[in-house]
């Protein structure tokens, strides 16, 4: 039997999103459950691959069948496609797996033809009705299938507007409709230079292929690429008969959530239309009406929407994101999904379902993205610096979160401000799926029109950017780059800020404070600790960023960076001193400066960790990054240093390396002047002893040795840390474990670890140098070409912001598998960038590592993904 690639509704179900699309395996189950919904048909996302595969041509069998299943829907609805009675219209509706708002495209009205629009304005006695559903098809089949900008159409429209003396569409007459539509199909052969296809078979093939084709327009490949989309899924065309909200006051259509996408409240939210079709809801065309007018207009209605509202949500454990349409006063569901919603919202509702019975932890753990949780730690306004901001207008706080930034007044003005390094905000009447890079670009955006289900709120809260819509009382123009608010003019040098939870938008810019986790935040990441078996550490070289980890939930720290510390102005002297020394004792005179310094800073770290587990690396970069570099400089310290200018530029020469990150760095340095080492772990051992005195604390220093490629190297510098802290603990009386271990960061190391491991107490994957060191390029070097990697799908991602689990991810294995065999008891963890990356992290857990280390604001994210690969693979008995 020959594949098949067309499916009735009635023959799907939710569990087919890869072959039919996330809207048609939906429309499926809703089909199967019992929700009223037009019947229809899909046409898979394999039908799409063959398109592809046929370039671009959609083969004869895959049309064959659909004609069939249109016959097969014209039985089913016991009405004709292209009949002289009772015509069946259709829409053709693009659906892929995960849902792409606003990137494809969708063609309602289908079927209807010169002669059709008669038969329907007859049978239904509404010929007002029967042409604006005409001159609407026209306008999209034009549109997506012919490409003939929708702006030509909306153009000639406005101009009979003018003409007749009416605002809104629904004031125009059943004659002007008809001579719009003559207007249009006027305009129609112009472009083409044939009339516009009067074959309702040939508009349904052509539709299907043009939603094919639109998988591969720009928008789309942006969409995709920012969400991890590979583009290999294809989309599947949902065709399925329509139902009219157009046909007059007893008619309408909308959108609803089954509970508020913003905050996650248990309410229903919905806006709607009366006599009105499609997507004029959220086009912003005319202002959508709330729910609850709809309640007192029709009570029947209402109770049906909430009651089928709430059986989708009880049937798919999930908030609900719906569309419906009520032709003449007959309610019917049009899409179902799971909802898009702010990150705030996400964790409230997580929350609450758990505490309604409706899910699991386990369910809730699983149902956010770590990722998302980047939005709600992201600093809020300071409420005194809010306070004392000018309030320029409030419009409807469709996204979350504070922004500030310039005004830019188009998308690609944003773009462009944004990547020379501006922080803007964009500001636009309304938003479209074109302004899609500014939308990225922008800090924050604002619109004066549309409302809470508009373009803008939509996609700013699938990207968590905060954002303000339905400033009406704004004027704005994008030509002269004019924002008027309360009769003052500002431009694009002004800087504006929004506060996307209240809708309010202010002058200038606000400080910001730093968020917390409490409430059912807190709650929900208390269920994530419960769960995970993987420890979380952090990244911290200062007091502040280790504070900032606790209150995240950091356990430990897996990586302090000395060499930050040596950068600052007090120390940067005495370093420069040290590199300078012609023998041992001026650069133990150097070093004997630096050391009060540095054991502080171990201090302050120390009391802030309070005991737990601090991991410090010893000096790892090469010496020449701590020397000047421009001639003037130079100069200046030269004269500070007291030593000639000819001779520091001899030292500078002298320490230039080819490649440096290849060079004297990490061991290798203290292998050369392990006076280096001695200082480093002076400073470690003492500030932790005195820590502990005066703390009461029992502080178990690890001491971390970069960039070990050979055990020999480690047992040398071991040997150099062991004496210098052995023979302090003995001086001070006091009883001290410290532990010494290693960055497993060369390939060498990774396939030699059996005999490491015999040397170290731990180690901690670097995984940025093993990354760099096995791919063999640098990363300061390859973000030039990456780039060409990416956009030609040579790579499909950045190997230093996903781990490459395939090829380094061998590394660590052998490392982790070598290693506990050696040693048992070997302490096993992750440093590098990847340390917070969701995916990377789930791969961590499952090599069996013991902790991962990352950035004290993503310590919530790893929190949350390993607590989600352990429900995944469960390591824990
Ligand atoms: P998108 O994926 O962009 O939301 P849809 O396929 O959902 O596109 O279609 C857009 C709008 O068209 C829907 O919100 C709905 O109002 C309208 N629509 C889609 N299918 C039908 C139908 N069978 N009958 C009436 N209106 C429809
Ligand atoms: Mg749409
Ligand atoms: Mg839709």
């Amino acid at each position: 039997m020959s594949k098949k690639y067309v499916y009735l509704f009635s023959e799907g179900n939710t569990t087919m999103k890869n072959l039919l699309g996330g809207k048609g395996a939906n429309l499926s189950e809703m089909t199967n459950i019992g929700i009223p919904i037009p019947m229809g048909f899909v046409v898979t996302t394999e039908a799409c691959n063959k398109y592809y595969d046929e370039n671009k041509v959609l083969p004869k069998e895959i049309v064959d069948e659909i004609h069939e299943k249109m016959d097969e829907l014209e039985e089913i609805t016991g009405k004709k496609f292209g009949g002289d009675s009772n015509p069946l219209l259709v829409a053709v509706r693009s659906g892929a797996r995960a849902s792409m708002p606003g990137m494809m495209d969708t063609i309602l009205n289908l079927g209807l033809t010169d002669k059709g629009v008669e038969v329907l304005a007859k049978e239904t006695g509404n010929a007002r009705f029967a042409y604006d559903s005409y001159r609407r098809f026209i306008m999209m089949f034009s549109d997506v299938v012919k490409g003939i900008p929708s702006s030509d159409f909306n153009g000639i429209l406005d101009e009979l507007k003018d003409e007749k003396g009416v605002e809104l569409d629904t004031e125009l007459t059943e004659k002007d409709l008809k001579e719009l539509v003559a207007r249009y199909e006027a305009h129609y052969e112009d472009v083409m230079g044939e009339e516009f296809p009067q074959d309702p078979r040939t508009q349904l093939i052509d539709s299907v292929t043009a939603v094919f084709s639109s998988w591969d327009n720009p928008r789309a490949n942006i969409y995709r690429r920012l969400n991890d989309i590979p583009s290999s899924w294809g989309t599947a065309v949902n065709v399925q008969e329509m139902v009219f909200g157009n046909k007059g006051d007893t008619s309408g259509s909308g959108v609803a959530f089954s509970r508020n996408p913003a905050t996650g409240e248990h309410e229903v939210f919905a806006e709607y239309l009366m006599n009105a079709q499609g997507e004029d809801v959220v086009a912003g065309i005319r202002t959508p009406r709330p729910i609850s007018e709809l309640e007192t207009e029709f009570p029947e209605i209402y109770e049906e929407f909430v009651g089928l509202l709430e059986k989708l949500e009880n049937h798919y454990k999930d908030m609900q994101d719906i569309e419906f349409t009520i032709e003449e006063e007959k309610l019917y569901f049009l899409q179902t999904r799971n909802g898009k919603r702010t990150a705030h919202a996400a964790l409230k509702i997580a929350v609450d379902m758990v505490e309604e019975g409706l899910i699991t932890k386990d369910e809730a753990l699983l149902m956010i993205d770590p990722k998302q949780l980047d939005n709600v730690l992201h600093p809020a306004f300071d409420e005194q610096a809010m306070k004392d901001a000018k309030e320029l207008a409030v419009g409807l706080p469709a996204s979350p979160g504070a922004a500030t930034g310039k005004i830019a007044f188009t998308a690609a003005d944003a773009k462009a401000r944004h990547d020379a390094g501006e922080r803007v905000m964009l500001v636009r009447q309304e938003t479209s799926p074109e302004d899609i890079e500014g939308m990225i670009a922008a800090e924050g955006i604002l619109t004066v029109r549309g409302g809470m289900t508009s373009h803008a709120a939509v996609v700013a809260r699938g990207m968590g950017t905060p954002c303000v819509v339905g400033a009406e009382s704004l004027r704005i123009n994008s030509e002269n780059k004019t924002l008027i608010a309360n009769g003052e003019v500002y431009g694009e040098d002004d800087y504006i800020s929004l506060e996307g939870a209240t809708g309010s938008i202010y002058l200038g810019e606000i400080d910001t404070v730093d968020p917390e986790i409490s409430g059912y935040f807190g709650t929900f990441m208390e269920w994530a600790d419960e769960k995970r078996s993987l420890k979380i550490r952090t990244n911290a070289d200062t007091p502040h960023d280790a504070q900032q980890a606790l209150d995240f939930g950091a356990e430990g720290i897996g990586l302090t960076r000395t060499e930050h510390m040596f950068f600052a102005e007090d120390r940067l002297f005495p370093m420069r001193q040290m590199i300078m020394a012609t023998n041992e004792e001026d650069r133990r005179k150097a070093l004997a400066k630096i050391l009060p310094l540095q054991k502080e800073d171990f201090k302050g770290i120390y009391e802030t960790m309070d005991g737990k587990a601090v991991t410090i690396r010893f000096l790892d970069p090469p010496l020449h990054e701590f020397l000047p570099t421009k001639q003037s400089e130079i100069k200046e310290l030269a004269e500070e240093l007291e030593v000639s200018v000819e001779y520091l530029n001899d030292v500078v020469d002298d320490l230039h390396e080819f490649n440096p990150m290849m060079g004297h760095r990490g061991c290798r340095l203290s292998i050369s002047y392990p006076e280096v080492a001695e200082m480093q772990t002076r400073a470690v051992i003492e500030a932790a002893i005195e820590v502990n005195k005066e703390k009461g604390l029992t502080i178990i220093p690890e001491i971390m040795i970069p960039l070990i490629g050979d055990v020999n190297e480690l047992t040398y510098l071991k040997a150099v840390v062991t004496e210098t802290a052995d023979k302090i603990i003995a001086d001070s009386g006091v009883d001290l474990k410290y532990l010494v271990g290693t960055m497993i960061e060369i390939p060498r190391a990774c396939v030699l670890a059996d005999e490491i491991a015999l040397e170290a107490d731990f180690f901690s994957f670097g995984t940025n140098d093993l990354t760099q060191m096995g791919f063999g390029f640098s990363r300061d070097d390859a973000g030039s070409f990456l780039k060409d990697y990416q956009d030609k799908k040579v790579y499909d991602f950045d190997p230093f912001a996903k781990f490459d689990q395939e090829g380094i991810g061998q590394f660590v294995k052998i490392a982790v598998e070598k290693g506990r065999k050696a040693k048992p008891e070997l302490d096993l963890g992750v440093c590098g960038e990847h340390g917070g990356d969701p995916s990377s992290i789930e791969f961590f857990h499952n090599v069996g590592l013991d902790y991962v280390s990352c950035s004290p604001f993503r310590v919530p994210v790893a929190r949350l993904a390993a607590a989600q690969a352990e429900i995944r693979n469960p390591r824990k008995k």
